[in-house]
């Protein structure tokens, strides 16, 4: 699969160009997280919850889906077991998050008009993107709201640009295969019972293309040249890769050439350069 940037692997190349690498190029495998897996379950059963007639959409009905939900995503990958400790305390945590999602909103009164939506695109500046969006909902009077639920905790304020850049890339995305600017984006921390909500201007989302514009330039640029920096940070203790990392005394493995290029490089092709 060709390469794209999405929000995760923005906020991966900006961390560090090297774990960039390893995870979208070399493609090493990162474990998942109990985290990640309870984030999994609580976005299935509030994906199907919107399926049902909108009086159905109550907190005892949507908790009550848990088990089934947890049982099908083990049936789907039994790997995903493998971090919980606790599988318990996973169904007490994800309730509790479920409880979050009611505090902040209802789901009587309006229907998703999409959910877990596949996007994919090339903006216009030339530059990949791809990714899912939670939620899309569509006001009787036409406005619409990009939803995303966060299951992690809420940054602080002076990390929360992170989370404004995600809301905005979808934010663009979704104007840019529609021709439709979202009236809204919003982020449900549901553990923290509280939202962040954008209201994006058309000059905010081409400022934000062409920052995402400058970022992919710079991905291109070390793909072309194979070299992409280990950058230190105190989230270096959450790597995986610090054992193939050079800043730890690692050794990464030899670069394997930007994906669908020959494997002498001859062939070489990159998006805007
Ligand atoms: S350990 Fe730190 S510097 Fe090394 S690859 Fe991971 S994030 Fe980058």
């Amino acid at each position: 699969m060709s390469l794209a940037i999405s929000p995760s692997r923005a906020s991966d190349y900006q961390q560090c160009p090297l774990m960039y690498r390893l995870k979208a190029i070399d493609k090493l495998p990162v474990p998942k997280t109990e985290a990640q897996v309870k984030g999994t379950l609580v976005h299935a059963v509030l994906e199907e919850m919107f399926a049902w007639p909108r009086e159905e959409r109550t907190f005892p009905a949507a908790v009550k889906r848990l088990r089934p939900a947890w049982a099908r995503m083990r049936e789907e990958d039994a790997g995903c077991a493998e971090p919980v400790a606790d599988e318990m305390q996973l169904l007490i945590d994800a309730r509790e998050l479920l409880r979050g999602y009611f505090h902040l909103e209802s789901p009587l009164g309006f229907d998703a008009h999409a959910q877990e939506m596949r996007v994919e695109a090339v903006l216009p500046n030339g530059v990949p993107v791809r990714g899912f969006i939670d939620r899309v909902d569509v006001a009787p009077t036409g406005e619409v709201r990009v939803v995303d639920y966060k299951t992690g905790k809420m940054p602080k304020p002076q990390y929360s640009m992170t989370a404004k850049s995600q809301l905005r890339f979808y934010g663009l995305v979704y104007w840019r295969l529609t021709g439709v600017i979202p009236a809204q984006l919003k982020l449900m921390y549901l553990k923290a019972m509280d939202s962040m909500i954008l209201f994006p201007s058309r000059e905010e989302l081409e400022y934000f293309e062409r920052d995402l514009g400058d970022l992919w330039a710079k991905i291109v640029a070390d793909g072309a040249a194979g070299s992409f920096r280990p950058t230190t940070s105190k989230l270096c203790g959450w790597c995986t890769f610090q054992d193939l990392c050079p800043a730890f005394g690692g050794t990464p493995p030899p670069y394997p050439g930007w994906p669908g290029s020959a494997a002498d490089g001859s062939t070489v092709r990159f998006n805007g350069s």
